[in-house]
């Protein structure tokens, strides 16, 4: 039965295998449809989870991958990233996997390419995952496929986790049809995002994103570097006592799967650093005996780390899990000089309401077609805006919605719908430890206004590019921007 539809069934718990995680080495091909012969045979797991570019460089497509997936009588879900596709080559790729049968998809920001990677291809980033479930809402075939997203649950700060669910919320609400965590290993985090999904009334199903875990493996993950993914002292001392013991993973990981199927999640996604089948047997296998007494294994999982994270839920002292009650969060605090200022701007000129509204959109419509005038407002625009923000004249500006912070300066991923999970204890992916992660500065932007942030304006479509280097001043006026305004002089 298709994976999708098995999540929403109760107590069904589908399993899906990765069979080329980010942390493996190169696969050969033939061991790949060995481990797939050996999941169908053994029947518990029959879906296969697949990049449709792995990190590691492989010596055969995925499509074919996924084709012989369908062939032998497996169910593919193929995780299609944004970091080297733009828009039409993502479509044409999802309608490429769609003529091979391929009905299931994990729609991903991506990954920034490390430095050390011999790949010289540039990143394109040229939209972001809810830029993109927006665009396949209106294609034939987003009816007959289920689109799935991910969230991270396991920030670090108040600033990271607030913006991942509400980037999850976004995502619901352009059309993800089910849910898959980052790969995390903190129990209460994960009990977490079950109740958010429930306070926020969040039906899409879930699924456990966990992987067998020894030192080699996490050797593997540091060594790739692999984004936003976080393993902390107590898992590392833990692992580093088990000395690479394949037996010790298998255990651990039979537990995790047993909490995570106790704690109410809907599947779960099974990585293993070696195309392995056996060793994910005997996982499943132990887990059935298991399973019964999942609530006494919480306290062995126990891998959050001695500085304690934000939670968003306060801690139940009964279980030491989350009690449905939200937890403080950080005071509102003063606004920034540049914040009140730009807000006040905005106030004049863009909110119809606004005492400047009329009066800036008769002039930028009189702008519009005299060359000397549009060129005039376009250097004022560039003048005022570039050193305020790092503008870029990307012709349809966004500073309203996302803390009067340019995200074309400010993010190497342009995320415009709220961060991308890569971010490490609020340093961006691309530059840790050494640069903010765009968004918790938009956080603590908005901070200065509000005590709850949460976004104010809808879902930014993908930005029309053809309104580069124009100005976004007299785009908003005339309707060209995604605010699509009606402006009428009267
Ligand atoms: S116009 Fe574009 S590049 Fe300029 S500040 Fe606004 S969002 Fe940034
Ligand atoms: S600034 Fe934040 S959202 Fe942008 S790439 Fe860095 S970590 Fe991701």
């Amino acid at each position: 039965m298709n994976f999708f539809r098995e999540l929403s069934i109760r107590n069904s718990f589908p399993m899906c295998f990765n069979l080329l995680p980010h942390y493996a080495a190169e696969q050969e091909y033939t061991v790949l449809m060995k481990c797939v012969d050996a999941a169908l045979e053994d029947g518990r797991i029959g879906t296969f989870f697949l990049s449709d570019r792995p990190a590691c460089h492989q010596g055969f497509s995925t499509p074919k991958l996924a084709k012989d997936i369908l062939a032998s009588g497996g169910e593919p879900i193929v995780s299609l990233a944004l970091t080297y596709n733009d828009r039409n080559t993502a479509i044409h790729k999802l309608q490429e996997y769609y003529q091979a049968g391929v009905r299931q998809f994990l729609f991903v920001s991506g990954d920034y390419p490390a430095q050390s990677d011999q790949n010289t291809e540039k990143p394109v980033f040229d939209m972001d995952s809810v830029q993109l479930l927006m665009i396949l809402s209106g294609l034939e075939e987003s009816e007959n496929i289920a689109k799935g997203c991910v969230v991270s649950p396991f920030k670090t700060f108040e600033s990271e986790q607030v913006w991942q669910y509400e980037k999850l919320k976004r995502k619901i609400s352009v059309g993800a049809d089910f849910i898959v965590t980052q790969l995390g290993y903190d129990m209460r985090k994960f009990d977490e995002l079950i109740r958010f999904c429930t306070l926020y009334k969040i039906m899409a199903p879930l699924v456990a994103n966990i992987c067998l875990t020894d030192m080699h493996t996490a050797r593997l993950i540091q060594a790739r570097g692999l984004p936003g993914v976080k393993m902390e002292g107590p898992l590392l001392r833990g692992l580093h006592e088990e000395a690479s013991s394949r037996q010790g993973a298998i255990g651990r990981t039979a537990k995790t799967l047993a909490v995570i199927k106790g704690l109410g999640y809907h599947g779960a996604l099974i990585g293993n650093h070696s195309a392995d089948y056996f060793e994910v047997k005997q996982v499943l296998d132990k887990t059935e005996t298991l399973q019964l007494g999942w609530q006494k294994f919480l306290d062995q999982l126990d891998f959050s780390g001695s500085e304690s994270p934000f939670y968003y839920f306060q801690e139940d002292p009964h279980n030491g899990r989350n009690s449905s009650k939200p937890a403080p969060v950080a005071l509102k605090h003063f606004p920034t000089p540049t914040y009140l200022f730009s807000y006040f701007v905005d106030w004049l000129v863009y909110v119809p309401q606004g005492p400047l509204f009329s009066l800036t959109g008769r002039f930028c419509h009189f702008c519009n077609p005299r060359k000397f005038w549009y060129g005039f407002l376009w250097l004022l625009e560039y003048l005022s805006k570039r050193p305020l923000y790092g503008c870029k004249m990307c012709g349809d500006c966004t500073l309203y919605a996302c803390g009067f912070l340019c995200y074309q300066s400010g993010c190497p991923k342009k995320m415009l719908n709220g961060p991308c999970g890569g971010s490490i204890d609020g340093y961006c992916e691309v530059f840790p430890e050494k640069k903010r992660c765009y968004w918790a500065r938009v956080y603590h932007n908005m901070k200065g206004v509000r005590q709850h942030v949460t976004f104010t304006a809808a879902p930014i479509p993908a930005r029309d590019t053809s309104l580069d280097r124009s100005s976004s001043w007299i785009n908003f006026f005339l309707g060209k921007d995604h605010r699509k305004i009606k402006f009428e002089d009267d």
